[in-house]
């Protein structure tokens, strides 16, 4: 019989997906990672369990322990996943900016959820990052992953994303980009990539436009777990060669094409990261544009969007949707 014991095994070896239509008279090939293939369907399945196993490993989480983490909904769900496989307690802290359905999810999973400010310092004592941390003070047998600060987060990009991209591609891979939120995803596959192919890959992040990743001072965007208004201990300055800003609009159009045009529903920081990727497409001189290939890291799926990006009245509310744009509103009859 071909069963697996249990989802957690299935967590990784997503498949590379070639874009064909948003890449239209751009040379490189463009190939996505495709992360809501993932049992918890984001990228965050991967760190989930690494974080896991190395806490069991090291005591720091026993029999009947309870996981706090202050996490945007990706991370939780995969926490949860692996928490009700061992039979952990799982706590969740989330900023107010996350979409309920997101919220609703983790519930679902029968985590608790507790919901902070966005428009607060980290260093408030009602941040998510404060809230969390009282919490893993005060609740007995807690742990908190801290995917921010916890080496096992690049650690597990760094052994299974970034080894993935590299068998996939038979080592022709020529240019990684992704989004940038804890730094995890590009620290780690990224410096998998560049010490395989001996540094010829080049790293580009993708940011928020307003984030420090960028340049930016941290002012609120939209897009969602991506960009930061601190420098986390999981990224690692060293890796990227670029990184590129992208506004919440673009992030938000290319997200709907990517939906519309390669039947491809993901989250908003998936479209971020191609609008990246296909500014490194076009930037590129002939001779180098031949042969590139360019691996783009999609983190999540779209249904967790459903109110917001894929909403048009959301949309239309924030100026992301003008009848000037060449962009049809969704369900509009052409
Ligand atoms: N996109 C989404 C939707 C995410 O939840 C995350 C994780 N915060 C990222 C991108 C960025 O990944 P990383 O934390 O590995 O930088």
């Amino acid at each position: 019989m071909q069963v697996h014991d249990s989802l957690v095994e299935l967590m990784g070896d997503t498949p590379l997906v070639r874009l064909r239509k948003v890449t239209a008279g751009l040379r490189p090939q463009v190939l996505a990672k495709v992360e809501y293939f993932n049992p918890g369907g984001s990228v965050k399945d991967r760190i989930a369990v690494r974080m896991i196993d190395a806490a069991e490993r090291s005591g720091l989480l026993r029999p009947g322990g309870t996981i706090v983490e202050p996490t945007s909904g990706n991370t939780g769900v995969g926490l949860a996943i692996v928490a009700q496989e061992r039979g952990y307690r799982c706590v969740f802290v989330c900023p107010d900016k996350v979409a309920k359905d997101k919220l609703d999810v983790l519930r679902a999973y029968g985590a608790e959820v507790v919901v902070c400010p966005t428009a607060v310092p980290p260093d408030h004592p009602e941040s998510y990052y404060s809230v969390s941390d009282r919490l893993a003070a005060e609740i007995p047998g807690a742990w908190k992953p801290n995917q921010y600060v916890n080496p096992d987060n690049p650690r597990s990009h760094y052994e299974t994303t970034g080894p993935e991209i590299w068998r996939q591609t038979d080592g022709r891979i020529t240019h990684f980009v992704a989004g940038i939120g804890t730094g995890g995803t590009i620290s780690g596959a990224g410096r998998y990539l560049k010490e395989a192919s001996g540094g010829r890959v080049k790293v580009i992040g993708a940011d928020p436009e307003g984030s420090v990743y960028s340049g930016g001072s941290g002012r609120p965007y939209l897009v969602e777990g991506v960009g930061e208004d601190i420098w986390p201990e999981t990224y690692d300055r060293t890796i990227c060669d670029e990184v590129i800003a992208i506004s919440d609009k673009e992030s938000f159009t290319m997200t709907r094409r990517l939906a519309r045009e390669e039947a491809l529903l993901v989250g908003g920081s998936c479209g971020m990261a191609v609008a990246a990727a296909l500014r490194v497409a076009a930037d590129l001189e002939e001779d180098a544009a031949v042969d590139a290939v360019i691996v783009v890291l999609l983190p999540d799926g779209g249904r967790g969007y459903l109110s917001k990006i894929f909403n048009d009245d959301w949309m239309a509310d924030y100026g992301f949707l003008t009848p000037a744009t060449e962009e049809a509103r969704v369900g509009e009859v052409l």
